[in-house]
């Protein structure tokens, strides 16, 4: 029997044993049933504070990305735009939806003025109005109409055109510094109606006499075929040769003085054939500007 209470003893033991284990199995089942209801528990402020986490990491990317392009715009407004031609392409892609890449602006070639040319209208601006013919017809109603009707197809073929007057505030014999391209005195002859034609001077003293001679064959060609008058040769006085606006231009400037014709024999042309005469005239200075041949 004592086996059997031992043995008994034994079994209660082990019970015990068993038991205490089965409890302590249950303990730890029962701490495990525990722990999986905590971290559900705890899971959602986890992922609460790994999204806060993120956000902030967002915040501050989003700060930098921010602080980048300002500096990239900054040193785009500041860098050449040959500077910027080289700089990396992302630098490139990203700046045109920020700003406009600067252009290259081209250097402005100053495009050169037309070429200027000087018409004195013989005897206006002053008293003395030049020949008058017992009619009434007078020299300064002419030069000054015709020079204005030249001025008009000179300007229409783009020419810059001064009209001046007989004493004009332009012309100095001191200074010398009107300086047009060409200069054309216009006059008209005297009311005498045993001469006809016109006539084509320059400086007696001119210091560029070839060009001056050039000037004086060009106006004669194309006012002699225009106005459809003789050159009245032979008659060239030093009223002329002398006259003081060609002492009064630029001595670099081409000048020269021309007489219409005469308001006695000439009346006809003088009066009712301007545009002709204009034409001439102007004709003559586009081809002398140009470099026509003048033949
Ligand atoms: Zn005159």
């Amino acid at each position: 029997m004592k086996d059997d209470s031992d043995l008994s003893g034994a079994k209660a033991k082990d019970e015990s044993i068993l038991s205490g284990a089965k409890h302590s199995r249950r303990m730890r089942l029962a701490g495990k049933s525990i722990a999986p209801t905590d971290e559900r528990a705890e899971n959602p402020l986890i992922r609460r504070e790994w999204l806060h986490r993120l956000a902030r990491f967002f915040q501050v990317a989003g700060v930098i990305a921010l602080f980048a392009a300002l500096v990239s715009v900054v040193f785009a407004s500041q860098r050449p735009a040959q500077v910027i031609a080289l700089a990396p392409a992302p630098v490139q892609t990203i700046l045109p939806a920020i700003i406009p890449l600067p252009t290259l602006i081209p250097t402005a070639t100053p495009t050169p003025l037309p070429p200027l040319i000087g018409l004195l209208a013989g005897h206006s601006g002053g008293a003395d109005t030049g020949a008058i013919c017992p009619d009434g017809l007078r020299e300064v109603d002419i030069t000054t109409d015709v020079a204005q009707r030249a001025k008009n197809l000179l300007e229409a073929r783009g020419y810059r055109v001064d009209i001046l007057a007989e004493f004009d505030k332009r012309l100095s014999a001191v200074k010398r510094d009107y300086s047009p391209q060409a200069f054309l005195a216009i006059h008209a002859d005297s009311c005498i109606y045993y001469a006809s034609g016109y006539k084509v001077a320059r400086a007696d003293n001119s210091a560029i006499p070839q060009d001056d001679d050039w000037l004086v064959k060009c106006v004669s060609t194309a006012y002699a075929a225009a106005a459809q008058l003789p050159l009245h040769e032979g008659s060239i006085t030093r009223d002329m040769t002398h006259y003081h606006g060609l002492n009064e231009i630029d001595p670099q400037s081409p000048g020269a003085i021309l007489e219409l014709g005469f308001l006695g024999s000439d009346k006809d042309a003088l009066k009712h054939r301007r545009d002709a005469l204009a034409l001439g005239i102007a004709e003559g200075l586009d081809a002398f500007v140009r470099g026509g041949a003048c033949q």
